[in-house]
């Protein structure tokens, strides 16, 4: 059975019996791999805990069955990844997009390399929610699914990012085109897409936008998901609920 000694983001972790645990990681060389680690609350190292980086050695199964954990070692706790809420929801978004895109058992080294750095800047002082937006552009542009958002999906005229715009189908339409279902997004959020997903990845340590842009981009980059995997992101939904009641809290205290 082969055995695989790579790199691994721990992205979830159940306790199976008194001491030892059932592993989800995303790995460099194998994709997302369900592994049992017999024992691990016995050894030295300890148990695996979520979102840090581990150097890895497993031994694999065919399709379907565990992978056993053989060696353990954490590299990089990614403490400033548990900061705040806000900064494990962003990991938290970063794992269920890495879920969906790095098949299991499947080698997708650019994802891992993606979901690690994005990780490692949010661990270094990221804002989250830019974090987020810069890790859900790259990701969008690695799915394949790239939006078209130069000209009119229909009669090819150019569509200037200004004021309301619309979209359908993975295009935008323009004013004088037909619509049948169309969103309709703020011009300038498209046009800071359009910049995220035709440049070299960015560090979102020291990059800034306006926030209302941030949110608005990352509304249009979470209905690309949703139309992609056709469900909607659970923690998309926890960051709404999140949001709505920290405004809530924030206007109590404005009293
Ligand atoms: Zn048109």
């Amino acid at each position: 059975m082969p055995q695989i000694d790579t790199e691994g983001i721990s992205l979830r972790a159940i306790r199976y019996s008194e001491t030892s645990q059932i592993v989800t990681l995303l790995t460099r060389e194998a994709g997302m791999v369900r592994v049992m680690g017999k024992g691990t609350f016995k050894k030295r190292q300890g148990p695996l805990d979520l979102l840090q980086v581990y150097r890895i050695l497993l031994i694999t199964k065919p399709s379907g069955a565990l992978a056993t954990l053989c060696e353990w070692e954490c590299i990089d706790p990614l403490p400033g990844v548990r900061k705040t809420f806000e900064h494990l929801l962003a990991a938290w978004y970063k794992a269920e997009i890495a879920g969906f895109l790095a098949p299991e058992g499947e080698a997708f080294r650019v994802v891992y390399e993606t979901v690690r750095d994005s990780l490692e800047d949010l661990d270094r002082g990221a804002d989250p929610a830019t974090n987020t937006l810069l890790f859900a552009g790259r990701m969008l542009g690695l799915s394949g699914y790239q939006p078209a958002l130069d000209g009119c999906g229909t009669c090819g005229k150019p569509v200037p990012l200004r004021g309301t715009i619309h979209y359908e189908g993975g295009h935008l339409i323009c004013r004088s085109c037909p619509k049948e279902n169309s969103q309709r997004y703020g011009g300038s959020a498209l046009a800071l897409v359009r910049s995220l997903l035709s440049s070299a990845a960015a560090d979102s340590t020291s990059v800034r936008y306006p926030p209302h842009l941030v949110i608005r981009a990352q509304e249009f980059l979470d209905d690309q998901f949703r139309e992609i995997t056709e469900r909607d992101l659970r923690t998309v939904r926890y960051w709404k609920q999140w949001g709505s009641a920290r405004g809530k809290a924030e206007r109590v205290k404005a009293l």
